[in-house]
């Protein structure tokens, strides 16, 4: 009877394929509950898309690298960037917060700063939330509420067999900023005298602590006619979310490795790191780029699309998703941007 499970056996997805499970809708309108980038209510002439995420002080960031109008401005923007992952367009958000007595009213009023800035830059209205005094750190959980029409949503589980595999920006540059960022976290932590080192630095720095939303990249498929037949967005790791996409859409995949978008400070950092810089543009995270799926009759439009890089293809289920390397070696895509608990 006084069985316990730990909640490292679970891990974070299992966690809540477990609490979700018995979840049952009674709303005519709930399209899609939990699963995707958002959940999808059917508003009769579109669709109304609700994402939450939350930040949390030592999980998410580290206050002792983390500007505040930064963090003010990401929180925003991540929540942006799951409504773009349905293909849709965030109108509102809110905003909760719980704060120690170890802030003051102008730290606070720096991250709602950063908060506004990214409201500003995505056209986004900032309409209410809770506030709450914390005993350990900041928590900082927004809701997105956004808008798609009906024909033109993407989920998850929409890609089939010869689909490309398409992904804007570039990846792994988030990564590498934290592990910068760690660094002379740490020669601080041993020199309190020496100043950091972040010289050279800003490219990967700001995708880090300043990542944007790609609502381009979602008016630029708009623009041109596109519409995903897949999508998401990467906040853990590209390999961990293409087989999100496989699972949901019982699908293989095939990555090339030549064909990852990785920016030329990033190969060069991650070399200084001993790093492979295709692996932190698989399993690093935080990039929030987008990776979608397009029907091959879109190839020509999405091959002359400014901003995004076709790098694979859909395959069938059974032959797995996997990585390609130049020689035609294979390798098994295995998630490791798994948050343990
Ligand atoms: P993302 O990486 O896009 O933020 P998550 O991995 O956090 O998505 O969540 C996956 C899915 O599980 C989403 O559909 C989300 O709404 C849902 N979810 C996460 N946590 C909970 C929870 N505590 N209760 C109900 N649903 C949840
Ligand atoms: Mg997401």
């Amino acid at each position: 009877m006084s069985d316990r499970t730990e909640l490292n056996d679970l891990g974070e997805f299992g966690l809540i394929e477990h609490l979700t499970k018995n979840i049952e809708h009674v709303q005519p309108s709930t399209v899609l509950g939990v699963g995707d980038d958002a959940a999808v209510i059917d508003r009769g002439d579109f669709y109304e898309l609700v994402s939450s995420d939350m930040l949390v002080e030592g999980v998410h960031f580290d206050m002792g690298y983390t500007p505040l109008k930064h963090l003010g401005y990401k929180s925003i923007a991540v929540n942006v960037s799951d409504i773009c992952a349905m293909n849709g367009r965030c109108e509102h958000v809110t905003v909760s917060i719980a704060v120690s007595n170890r802030f003051s009213v102008e730290a606070l009023e720096e991250i709602y700063g950063g908060m506004l800035l990214a409201c500003t830059a995505y056209g986004v209205d900032l309409v209410g939330g809770d506030t709450s005094s914390s005993l350990s750190g900041l928590v900082i959980s927004v809701t997105a509420i956004g808008r798609v029409a009906k024909d033109k949503i993407a989920y998850r589980s929409g890609a089939k067999e010869h689909d490309l595999l398409c992904v804007s920006g570039d990846l792994g540059a988030a990564y590498i900023g934290l592990q910068i960022l760690e660094r002379e976290k740490q020669i601080w932590k041993e020199n309190p005298g020496v100043q950091p080192d972040l010289e050279g630095h800003d490219y990967v720095l700001e995708r880090f602590l300043k990542p944007d939303a790609r609502v381009d990249i979602i008016a630029r498929l708009a623009e041109k006619g596109v519409v995903p037949t897949s999508m998401m967005d990467i906040s853990d790791g590209l390999g961990s979310e293409v087989l999100h996409i496989c699972k949901q859409s019982k699908v293989g995949v095939k990555v090339f490795e030549e064909k990852l978008p990785i920016d030329a400070t990033v190969t060069t950092q991650a070399q200084e790191f001993k790093l492979e810089p295709s692996l932190c543009a698989m399993n690093g995270g935080e990039d929030y780029e987008l990776l979608f799926t397009v029907d091959q009759k879109d190839f020509e439009k999405i091959n002359l699309m400014e901003g995004v890089r076709i790098i694979g293809h859909i395959a069938d289920a059974t032959d797995g998703a996997t990585l390609v390397y130049p020689r035609g070696e294979e390798i098994f895509i295995k998630a490791q941007g798994w948050k343990a608990f």
